[in-house]
Parts: C-alpha cells; structure tokens; sequence
C-alpha cells in the first residue's frame, strides 16, 4: 500500500485541504464529517474550527467563515 495517502485535513494557518489543496472543508471533508458526527456534534465541532481559524485569518469577514464552516451543516 502507498504510504503516502493524505487526509482530508486543514493545512494551519491557511485552512486549505492538505489532500486536494480546495479551502477546508473540501467536500470529502464534508462527507466525512457528516458520517462521523450526529448534527449536534458537528454544529459544535465546526464552531470550535470557526474559532481556530479566526485567530489564524483575522482578516476573513466573520460572515465568510460562517458560510464556510457552519452553513453546509443545515
Ligand atoms: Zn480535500
């Protein structure tokens, strides 16, 4: 087996995915992430990645970072 195969994860400060270099969560990211929480776990999940990420892209409008993290959720 390859070992060489990677995650679907963010790349930090950045928050683009480290696999398909689209800003995270890409939409394997998603689909994961969604198999693996229940809607309430996810929502909170996704709240702490809102928090980690401001601090890492101060300049991103709050109102970006919602649309990119949390709305795909509902
Ligand atoms: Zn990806």
């Amino acid at each position: 087996m390859p070992g060489d195969q990677v995650e679907h994860t963010p790349a930090r400060p950045s928050w683009d995915c480290q696999a398909c270099g689209r800003p995270w969560p890409c939409d394997p990211a998603r689909d994961r992430l969604s198999r693996e929480n229940g809607r309430v776990e996810l929502a909170v999940k996704m709240w702490d990645h809102i928090e980690e990420a401001a601090r890492d892209m101060p300049q991103s409008p709050a109102s970006e970072l919602f649309d990119r993290f949390l709305r795909w959720t509902d």
